[in-house]
């Protein structure tokens, strides 16, 4: 029996986390400048160099245990890797999803699928960068999707199609969430979805066809259409039918991991528009003296600031294996909102220049307003601690 110990016992840290780390990502960071981000957008491309920097110094692979060639550091450090590289102007949605995907093979694959992919994927030899769970007609309703998995013999035979799966063209695996029992025959509607871990590589052309959706910068979002597309039963992670609840603590780690990010993106809006306001003169004095161009920056660092806090805590729960959906959710919801409150403040601070591309301001304010919409909107959010913390009724 594995004894978890009492909320009272998580420490969260009150100073500056991982102070080495962060000076290593922050290094890793400088060559991918603004220009390099703005070219990339330019000509539509994936962040090859910067994805492969990030996985030769090993940073995506640090949840990963030592015994599969991770680091075996907590969700903190993963969390700190993150904030730093959105800190520094850079974004990490090309690549974040390793980091929390992976999750799901470690704490529910067989000791046969870690022993194959977990040294794969730390090495960066595989890359699982592709989760697929939502589909066009469900949306949000995650567990009314209707891609089919189908048991027969030795194979199951998947039929759907999944809508906004990101970097599918630059992955080798991708962990799908698809229905092995029909809606109507369980009990809970939670039941009944299995996750497979499968290998895109030898999938693609029989069965599996990924369409690229021309969407924001860095996500390189793709459609994808599962026609009997047959994969080896081995593929199963866990027991078929509790996929839903397997997947469910990856997704605590992914509402953790991106409230990092817009955390960082917080801390970049709040450091460049400090120090623009600072130095730009109009009227004969630098727009910082002015109150109604300071009060919102530092306003949304105030707000900046208590979303951190509670990240923190998050982190630190999970990494103590306490149940953390509240804290995680509530983490997502502040700090993209809080990330939000800074881009606005730093593209008003800008004037006409906040529009500049060679600014970055209007990149960064357009990726970070994604974060109140995916990989969860801020109104799911709500109806979760709605119903589930404060036990509102139920509300769809
Ligand atoms: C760039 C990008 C990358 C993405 N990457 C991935 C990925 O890699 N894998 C993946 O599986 N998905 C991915 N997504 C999908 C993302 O998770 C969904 O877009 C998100 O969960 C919202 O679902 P939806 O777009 O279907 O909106 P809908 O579910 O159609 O909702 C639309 C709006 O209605 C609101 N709404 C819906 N129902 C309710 C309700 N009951 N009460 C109150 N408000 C409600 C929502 O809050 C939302 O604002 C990505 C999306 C984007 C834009």
């Amino acid at each position: 029996m594995t004894t978890v110990p009492p909320v009272s016992d998580v420490t969260v840290s009150l100073g500056e986390d991982y102070p080495d780390i962060r000076e290593a990502v922050r290094r890793l960071c400088r060559p991918f400048d603004g220009q390099y981000w703005q070219r990339l957008e330019e000509n539509g491309k994936y962040p090859d160099e910067f994805v492969k920097a990030l996985t030769e110094s090993g940073f995506l692979a640090v949840l990963i245990p030592e015994e599969y060639g991770g680091a075996g550091l907590p969700l903190r450090a993963a969390s700190v890797i993150l904030e730093e590289i959105h800190a520094s102007g850079g974004n990490a949605a090309a690549c974040h999803a390793q980091m929390y995907t992976m999750g799901t093979v470690l704490r529910h694959g067989s000791a046969a699928q870690k022993a194959e992919y977990l040294p794969r994927i730390a090495s960066g030899e595989l890359r699982l960068q592709a989760f697929g769970v939502t589909e066009p007609t469900t949306g949000s309703d995650t567990t009314q999707l209707k891609t089919r998995a189908v048991r027969d013999g030795d194979s199951y035979v998947i039929n759907g199609q999944k809508v906004w799966t990101s970097r599918a063209l630059y992955s080798d695996l991708m962990l799908l969430l698809a229905r092995t029992t029909p809606a109507d025959q369980v009990a809970r509607r939670t039941d009944g979805l299995s996750v497979f871990l499968v290998d895109m590589r030898e999938a693609r052309g029989r069965g599996l066809d990924i369409r690229p959706l021309k969407a924001m910068v860095n996500h390189n979002t793709t459609e994808i259409y599962f026609d009997n597309l047959r994969i080896p039963a081995s593929s199963l992670i866990g027991e078929e039918g509790k996929g839903f609840r397997f997947i469910l603590d990856s997704m605590n780690a992914e509402r953790a991991l991106v409230a990092s990010e817009c955390l960082g993106d917080a801390r970049w809006f709040i450091d460049t528009a400090t120090r623009y306001v600072s130095e730009r003169v109009v009227f004969g004095r630098p727009i910082g003296a002015n109150q109604g161009v300071q009060f919102p920056i530092a306003r949304a660092y105030a707000e900046m600031k208590a979303a951190e806090m509670v990240l923190r805590k998050a982190c630190a729960m999970f990494d103590a294996g306490l149940p953390c959906g509240e804290e995680a959710n509530m983490a997502k919801l502040l700090t993209s909102e809080a990330s939000w409150h800074a881009a606005e403040a730093c593209l008003q601070a800008h004037g006409g220049f906040g529009f500049a591309t060679e600014y970055n301001v209007e990149r960064k304010w357009r990726e970070t307003r994604i974060y109140q919409v995916a990989p969860i909107s801020t109104n799911l959010i709500l109806a979760f601690l709605g119903e589930h913390v404060l036990g509102m009724p139920r509300s769809y």
